[in-house]
């Protein structure tokens, strides 16, 4: 559920302990004592986002926001906007592929918003609790033309970027693989298996790695595989909800040469490429980033693996 209407009287059901009001250091009070969440659906085929005009009822009332409400108990801000998505808009965890998570952080309180493509055909958006006054799939650049919630007009801006990007991790996994001196030698196709099984697994990556306005990415990651390591076996498409995924590419040559081939055709706003071979990074069009071995995978090996999603 998102907030109810903002009333000292209300006797709130509460559902969860953390659906209450915080009093914000901001002088506001926001819903959620653990936060709250917000989904920000486009379809990029239509170039459309999915908005709610809030119930007349609630705070802000008659004003176009994100699906959204409190986190739960135990909860992912990723988990807690998949949920609210489909609890105010009927939106299924399915037809949702996170992209980008962006925090508005009021220290005592955070508003995490997920930017997210849709899968498929896009859903259709049923009003299922009395939070909505109505749904719509509104073009992107509509959207500054409607009566919209405070919050949401101010995060708009970045998020109509996010909403238009899509940002792609091309890894050098001999590379990435040479960096760590952990006998990959005494198997190479096993260590590469290992290697992809853990990168499709893990969670979002820092956004700043792609020098993107938000905290969190989930970008395409593409594999490049050379010489015995391409007898690794790749993990399987799809992705698990709120993991990154992997596709992998098998270099019928030099693993180089299929990066380059592949940063230059690349069509994504934000790229950037995991190496530490200088070469390489010489050879690469001067809008990728590079993101060091090292920092990938201390990073893989710290990341909490993603829980608490809708299976
Ligand atoms: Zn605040």
């Amino acid at each position: 559920m998102g907030e109810p209407e903002l009333r000292q009287t209300d006797r709130v059901t509460r559902r969860d302990p953390n659906d209450a009001w915080v009093e914000c250091t901001c002088g506001s009070r926001h819903w959620g004592l653990g936060g709250a969440a917000g989904l920000a659906l486009v379809d990029r085929a239509t170039g459309t986002v999915a908005l709610q005009l809030r119930s007349a009822a609630s705070h802000q009332g008659g004003s176009w926001a994100l699906p959204g409400g409190a986190i739960g108990t135990g909860e992912s801000p990723l988990a807690g906007a998949l949920r609210e998505a489909q609890e105010e808009a009927a939106i299924a965890s399915d037809a949702v592929r996170p992209r980008f998570a962006r925090v508005l952080d009021h220290e005592v309180w955070r508003y995490t918003t997920v930017v997210a493509d849709v899968v498929g055909e896009r859903p259709v958006l049923l009003p299922l609790d009395g939070e909505s006054a109505d749904l719509a799939w509104v073009e992107l650049d509509a959207v500054d033309r409607l009566p919209l919630h405070p919050a949401f007009a101010q995060a708009w801006p970045a998020l109509r970027t996010l909403a238009t990007t899509r940002a792609e991790l091309l890894v050098d996994v001999a590379n990435v693989l040479g960096s760590r001196p952990d006998g990959w030698w005494r198997d190479r196709p096993g260590a590469t298996t290992h290697l992809l099984a853990t990168l499709a697994d893990a969670g979002p990556l820092p956004a700043d790695w792609f020098g993107l306005d938000a905290g969190e990415a989930w970008p395409d990651v593409v594999a490049v595989l050379e010489g015995a390591a391409r007898a690794a076996t790749p993990p399987p498409p799809p992705p698990a909800p709120g993991t990154l995924g992997v596709s992998v590419v098998p270099a019928s040559g030099s693993g180089d040469d299929e990066i380059v081939r592949l940063a230059a055709a690349s069509p994504s706003e934000a790229l950037a490429v995991a190496t530490a071979d200088r070469e390489l990074r010489s050879r690469l069009p001067e809008r990728a980033r590079v993101v060091g071995p090292e920092t990938l995978r201390r990073h893989l090996d710290q990341a909490p693996r993603p829980r608490h999603l809708p299976a």
